[in-house]
C-alpha cells in the first residue's frame, strides 16, 4: 500500500464524518422580512436587520417590500408572498393601526402561523393591524394604531408571575424619551433566553410601555423597568398560534438612536428568529454582549458569533483543510 492511500484511508473517515455532522446546519432557516410602511424609517431597519441574521450564518433573507398605505387596489393584488416558502416571517412593517392586506393574504398569513410557520414582529411592527384579530392574537399586545382600554389586557407581574390585567382604565401604548435601560431575563430556561445574562444594559431608545391584547399562550422572555408605569413591562415575548411560533421583540427603534446595533438586539433577534423558524435555538451568545453595566453596540458585520457560528460553517471549511491533506 502506497504513502498516498494510506493518507487517503485515514482521511476518508474524517471527510465522511464531517459531511454527515454538518448535514443539518448546511440546511439554513428560510427568513422572509417584510416592511414597506412603518411609522419609521423603515429603509434604515431592514439592511442592519438582515445584515445581523446573514452574519450569524444560520439564515437565508428574502425581503418583500409591501405596498404603501397610499397604494391602490390593484398594488395589492400584485403583492403575493409566498410564505409557505419560509420558516419565518420577521416584521419591519407597521400599517398605523388599518391593516390593508387582502383578505386572502390574511387568510395565507394566518394558515402559514397556525399550520407552524414563524413570525418576529420587530419594534412598531406591534402598532401595525389594529382591525386584525388574528394579528393580535399573534403578537399578545399591541400598542397606538387605535387601540385603548378596551384593546384587552396588560401583561403584568403579580406575585413573581406574568399574567394579564384587565385595568379597565388607561390608554395602550406609550413610551418617553430613549435611555440606556436594564433588561431582566425572565426565563432563563428556554431556549432563546439561555445563557443570557440576567439584568443587561440595552442600548439607549424607547420603552415601550401599557400595551395592551388579548394575551394569549404567551410568555414573557424579557422585562425592564418603566420609569412611567413604575413596574416591569414585557420587552420580549414569546406567543404560541396554533403550531406556529412567534417573538415580539418590542425592542429595535432607529432614528436619532441606534439600538438595533445592540448587541442583546442583534442576539434576541437571531435567536428569537432561529426558534421560530425551527423550534431550536443553535445560535451562540455574541463575545460582545452588554454587560449590567456596560452597553455594547457594534455593527452587525463585526459582532462575533464565537463558536457555534464556527460550528455551523465547519462543513465547509474543514472539507477545504481536508482536501489539502489529500493533495499532498
Ligand atoms: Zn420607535
Amino acid at each position: 500500500m502506497s504513502k498516498r492511500i494510506l493518507i487517503l484511508s485515514a482521511v476518508l473517515p474524517v471527510l465522511v464524518a464531517s459531511f454527515v455532522s454538518s448535514a443539518p446546519a448546511a440546511e439554513k432557516v428560510k427568513v422572509l422580512i417584510i416592511d414597506g410602511q412603518n411609522n419609521h424609517n423603515w429603509k434604515k431597519m431592514t439592511p442592519p436587520m438582515k445584515a445581523t441574521l446573514l452574519a450569524t450564518g444560520r439564515f437565508t433573507v428574502d425581503v418583500s417590500t409591501l405596498p404603501s398605505n397610499k397604494a391602490p387596489k390593484e398594488k395589492w393584488n400584485e403583492w403575493k408572498p409566498e410564505f409557505a416558502k419560509y420558516d419565518v416571517v420577521v416584521s419591519n412593517y407597521n400599517d398605523g393601526g388599518k391593516c390593508r392586506w387582502p383578505a386572502e393574504r390574511r387568510k395565507e398569513f394566518e394558515k402559514f402561523i397556525s399550520e407552524g410557520g414563524g413570525l418576529v414582529p420587530v419594534h412598531a411592527a406591534d402598532n401595525s393591524s389594529t382591525d386584525w384579530p388574528a394579528y393580535n392574537d399573534m403578537i399578545a399586545v399591541g400598542g397606538w394604531g387605535g387601540r385603548n382600554a378596551k384593546s384587552g389586557s396588560l401583561l403584568r407581574k403579580k406575585d413573581g408571575k406574568w399574567v394579564a390585567d384587565p385595568a379597565p382604565k388607561g390608554g395602550s401604548g406609550s413610551h418617553g424619551g430613549g435611555w440606556e435601560y436594564p433588561i431582566s431575563n425572565e426565563a432563563p430556561d428556554h431556549p432563546i433566553m439561555k445563557g443570557i445574562p440576567d439584568g443587561w444594559k440595552h442600548a439607549k431608545e424607547e420603552l415601550y410601555n401599557s400595551m395592551r391584547g388579548p394575551c394569549k399562550n404567551v410568555t414573557v422572555l424579557a422585562a425592564a423597568p418603566c420609569k412611567r408605569t413604575k413596574v416591569e413591562e414585557p420587552m420580549v415575548m414569546l406567543i404560541k398560534y396554533g403550531k406556529g411560533s412567534i417573538c415580539h421583540i418590542t425592542l429595535g427603534h432607529v432614528g436619532s438612536l441606534d439600538a438595533i446595533h445592540c448587541v442583546g438586539f442583534q442576539t434576541l433577534l437571531a435567536r428569537g428568529t432561529e426558534f421560530c423558524g425551527t423550534g431550536k435555538v443553535t445560535i451562540p451568545i455574541p463575545a460582545e454582549f452588554p454587560t449590567k453595566d456596560k452597553v455594547s453596540m457594534v455593527p452587525p458585520e463585526k459582532v462575533t458569533w464565537g463558536k457555534g457560528t464556527a460550528r455551523l460553517g465547519e462543513g465547509a471549511s474543514r472539507s477545504r483543510k481536508t482536501a489539502k491533506v489529500v493533495e499532498e
